[in-house]
C-alpha cells in the first residue's frame, strides 16, 4: 500500500495522515490523536531534525489534555 497522504515519522515511528483541517496521528497504542498530542507526548522530547512533527504551524495549539495524564 502506498498512500502518499500518510507520512511516517522516521524518528517517532508514528503515522500522520493528511486530513483537511487538522492531520490525524495514528499512535501505536490507543486512539488516534492530533499533531499537538503527538508533539506533547513524543516529539517534544526528540532532539532530531529528522522528526517530521517539529513545525509549530502544523502542530498548532497544544492544550493540557494533549499531555500524558499519569494514571491516578
Ligand atoms: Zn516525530
Amino acid at each position: 500500500m502506498s498512500d502518499s497522504s500518510t507520512q511516517i515519522c522516521p524518528v517517532c515511528g508514528v503515522k500522520i495522515q493528511k486530513m483537511i483541517g487538522s492531520d490525524r496521528v495514528v499512535f501505536a497504542h490507543g486512539p488516534a490523536g492530533t499533531r499537538a498530542k503527538l508533539w506533547a507526548r513524543v516529539c517534544k522530547f526528540v532532539d532530531n531534525s529528522q522528526c517530521i512533527n517539529q513545525d509549530e504551524k502544523a502542530i498548532g495549539a497544544v492544550t493540557t489534555t494533549d499531555y500524558y495524564k499519569p494514571l491516578a
